[in-house]
């Protein structure tokens, strides 16, 4: 059987990456972005520094910094409307997750119109927009290389997923000192976001050998970094380590796919606003344990690739060291509880039924090793 893999046509990764942005525009023939950033990319110097680099080989770039975290249907319209009323041949994506999957609805909408619930799966979205050339500034999503925006519909409180080859950046430059600035905070859940993306797709029932091999790779990188960069931001050698293992983790899952914490996070994010990988966080454990004997074995091999299991380990041994790992990783990084967050159990429990509808149609816990039933997301 053989497997389809998609990816940007280019990646430059490492220090400094972000200098070659002019030589990535240029190669792919383009010539005039628009850079789709948000203020904080503004107010740290980020967004300057691309046109600056820009302005040296004469390329001019104007900057649309209106993005929101989690971004929602009504947050991309004034990016709609300026790609289609201007003349950008391309688009660059500068900030975490929220700010590239801002423009890859951007670039969708802005060349095909219609609402962005138009696009939501079981639709395919195979033709691509304005081209993208994604920079990340959190190592966690890995939008930039994944065929994936997540947009709330803010009138249901859904975080509708759309899926499709158009919404693959062309180029990604990713470029690990951009993520120095990041929060511990954030630096934490983006970190766990990474990990949970390389976790989910190396036990997905679509993993293949291609997308076994990044998620391997990504969860040995992230798994000693990321108690380093959440306790320093400073230690560039573990920035590096983790932003490699955060694309790595993004090729992963857009080419196998997320799965049971992936579903039930996002109506959880999208009704308490919890940030994308805090949700995660919360879910992971607890998920990990229920779908561990749906594929004891990958389970195994992801305890093994994060260096806190052996060989010698058997199975069931290393899955125990597992949720031990997951457990004491969520208290290490003060990963709070839902209560602790400020969730109010009873309008929790209220939204229970509808949340775990959401979570089950949204495609991804199917491809969990252990398929849940909507009781058995309820409990
Ligand atoms: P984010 O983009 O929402 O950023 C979180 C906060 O960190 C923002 O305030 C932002 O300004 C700030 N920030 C970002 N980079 C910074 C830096 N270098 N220095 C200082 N501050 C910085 O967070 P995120 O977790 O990267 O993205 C979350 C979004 O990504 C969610 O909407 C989630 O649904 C989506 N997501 C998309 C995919 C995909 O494949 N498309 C995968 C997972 C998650």
């Amino acid at each position: 059987m053989s497997t389809q893999i998609i990816l940007p046509r280019m990646l430059q990764v490492g220090e400094n990456a972000i200098l070659a942005t002019p030589n990535v525009l240029a190669s792919l023939g383009c010539s005039r972005p628009l850079i789709i950033t948000d203020k904080m990319m503004v107010q740290l110097g980020y967004a300057k520094k691309v046109q600056d680099v820009l302005a040296d080989q004469d390329m001019q770039a104007d900057i649309f910094d209106d993005t929101v975290p989690e971004p929602t249907v009504g947050s991309i319209q004034a990016g709609v409307k300026r790609v289609q009323e201007s003349n950008y041949d391309s688009i660059i994506a500068l900030g975490g997750g929220s700010p590239i999957d801002s423009a890859k609805a951007i670039s969708i909408l802005g060349k095909f119109g219609g609402q962005m619930r138009d696009y939501k799966f079981p639709r395919v979205v195979s033709e691509a927009g304005l081209p993208i050339i994604a920079i990340p500034t959190t190592a966690g999503t890995g939008s930039e290389v994944t065929r994936v925006t997540i947009i709330t519909d803010e009138t249901t409180d859904e975080k509708m997923l759309c899926m499709g080859i158009g919404f693959m950046p062309i180029a990604a430059l990713v470029d690990y000192n951009l993520t120095l600035s990041v929060p511990a905070r954030t630096t934490a859940d983006t970190g766990i976001d990474a990990l949970t993306h390389a976790m989910e797709a190396y036990v997905s029932k679509k993993a293949s050998l291609y997308s076994d091999t990044q998620a391997l790779q990504s969860m040995r990188l992230i798994a000693p970094n990321l108690r380093r960069v959440y306790h320093n931001g400073a230690d560039k050698e573990a920035r590096e380590a983790m932003m490699l293992g955060s694309t790595l983790a993004g090729i992963a899952f857009s080419n196998a796919s997320v799965a049971l914490v992936h579903g039930m996070s996002r109506p959880i994010g999208a009704a308490f606003h919890v940030p994308h990988g805090l949700s995660n966080a919360m879910l992971l454990p607890t998920v990990t344990a229920y779908s561990i004997p749906g594929a004891p074995k990958r389970y195994a091999d992801c305890a093994r690739a994060m260096g806190i299991a052996t060989q010698q380990d058997s199975d069931e041994g290393a899955n125990a060291k597992l949720i031990a790992e997951l457990v004491a990783l969520n208290e290490e990084l003060n990963v709070p509880t839902p209560e602790q967050f400020g969730i109010d159990r009873a309008h929790f429990m209220g939204l229970l039924t509808t949340m775990a509808e959401q979570a089950l149609a949204s495609g991804s816990p199917s491809n969990n090793p252990r398929v849940p039933s909507a009781e058995d997301v309820i409990v």
